[in-house]
């Protein structure tokens, strides 16, 4: 496989870009090398500047669920954008995109952003307003973003202030965050004793999948977002469901946080990315309409954007939305689990220990012992192994996320021929891990 336009573009990029990215995670840092420079994709295929064709695993991190380059998603764009770009106005799409929304999840109004980093900055703006109080709860591993508040580490031991996790973050920032580990129930617990009356929030991953998939766990029936919900109100606080990634990835209904919906609960604030803006960049966050018209103009919370609700994204996000049947679902899950039993299989053949871990159709391999239901367990991930593997599925033509605490992603496009393509790589794959193990 031939990388040397890419290698020439990366170099020449690092003199005017940062790293050469503009987000971190694609500079190849934790795996080594050259990040091949994406010249065209179609379907589940990416198209480097060299020529080189991947069967594309990461899909723009979620946003691509129809595949790259749908006909019915790039004929909605072209159609809105030739009747211009943006208006600094309201316009149809908004509301029309809203009511798909709206009709899919437990929410009654939304408001469109422009990123996930805006919503759940938003709707943690919203929370506070809302209650009156200042601090929210983050689970460690747990991403909604890089604003301040949300760049928190864990302090030393559970459920104590965050310390920032990020230069210039301000510690009075992240002290307002509380930091506890996921599926540690008494450590939430913990966290509302010890701030009494002053945590306006728990924002969680709907399932976490930036630390790797992990599961939220059940414990006498009761799932660990609906423990999070009963215990914020308990104590006056709401709960935020983060569904940028999770979010109309695994069923046509839309969500995945409500373990046990049919009990009657629904988080207060949902935040939505990715999927609903189809590769274009719009989020969305929404709630009960109680608080959502806390925001301006209606309410004292101010929210604004020159962009939100922009016409391209509009278009795009309700096209995909309007593709998305419980068909599309059907195909996705059945993909994911014969890619999920390739992977363990050709792992166990090699002799390397790890772990599969999935919400839904999303998933990831730990090279650990396992299980991996927490931050610390996720941290046992061995990242050399990942990166000998990760590697090896490059050359063969199959992009991996490159990092070993990001999950797979797969499309309605991802036909047999580009499956078949992953599951006869994946032998050499297992090899090159385990040569990495020693
Ligand atoms: C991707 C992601 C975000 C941030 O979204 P951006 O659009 O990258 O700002 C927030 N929360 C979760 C769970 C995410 O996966």
């Amino acid at each position: 496989m031939k990388h040397s336009r890419s290698t020439q573009l990366f170099s020449q990029a690092q003199h005017l870009i940062p790293g050469g990215v503009d987000s971190p995670v694609r500079a190849f840092g934790s795996v080594g090398g050259t990040p091949p420079f994406m010249d065209h994709a179609k379907g589940a295929y990416l198209y480097d500047v060299d020529g080189n064709e991947y069967v594309d695993l990461v899909c723009s991190w979620g946003p691509i669920i129809m595949g790259h380059a749908h006909p019915a998603i790039l004929d909605a764009v072209s159609e809105a954008a030739a009747k211009g770009i943006s208006f600094g106005a309201p316009h149809p799409g908004e509301g029309e995109l809203a009511a798909a929304i709206v009709s899919l999840m437990p929410v009654e109004k939304v408001r469109l952003v422009n990123s996930g980093t805006e919503a759940t900055m938003s709707a943690i703006r919203v929370a506070r307003g809302a209650t009156g109080r200042d601090k929210i709860i983050k689970f460690s591993g747990c991403y909604h973003g890089h604003s301040d508040g949300l760049l928190a580490d864990a302090g030393s031991g559970a459920a104590t202030m965050g310390i920032p996790g990020s230069a210039g973050v301000p510690a009075a920032i992240v002290a307002e965050t509380i930091v506890v580990p996921y599926n540690d129930r008494d450590a939430v617990r913990e966290a509302f004793r010890r701030f009494p009356d002053q945590v306006a929030a728990i924002i969680t991953e709907a399932a976490p999948a930036n630390m790797g998939a992990i599961v939220p766990g059940v414990m006498d029936g009761v799932g660990f977002n609906q423990f999070l919900h009963d215990v914020a109100h308990e104590h006056g606080a709401l709960l935020i469901s983060d569904e940028v990634l999770t979010g109309f990835r695994s069923s046509a209904q839309g969500y995945w946080g409500i373990d046990g919906a049919e009990q009657g609960w629904v988080p207060d604030l949902f935040t939505f990315g990715k999927v609903i803006g189809a590769g274009m960049p719009l989020a969305a966050f929404g709630g009960r309409a109680d608080l959502m018209d806390l925001l301006a103009p209606v309410g004292p919370v101010y929210q604004a954007g020159t962009l939100s609700g922009n016409p391209l994204g509009t278009a795009a996000g309700l096209a995909q939305l309007t593709l998305l049947d419980e068909a599309v679902y059907t195909r996705l899950n059945a993909k994911a689990d014969r890619l999920k039993g390739a992977w363990h299989e050709a792992l166990e053949a090699a002799g390397v220990p790890h772990v599969v871990n999935a919400i839904g159709t999303i998933f990831s391999v730990f090279f650990t012992e396992g299980p991996v239901t927490d931050y610390e367990s996720a941290k046992t991930q061995h990242t050399g192994a990942y990166a000998a593997f990760h590697h090896s599925l490059l050359e063969q033509g199959i992009y991996l996320p490159p990092s070993a605490f990001e999950v797979c992603f797969l499309s309605d496009a991802h036909d047999e021929r580009a499956l078949d393509r992953v599951v006869s790589a994946l032998p050499a794959a297992a090899q090159a891990a385990a040569r990495a193990l020693g």
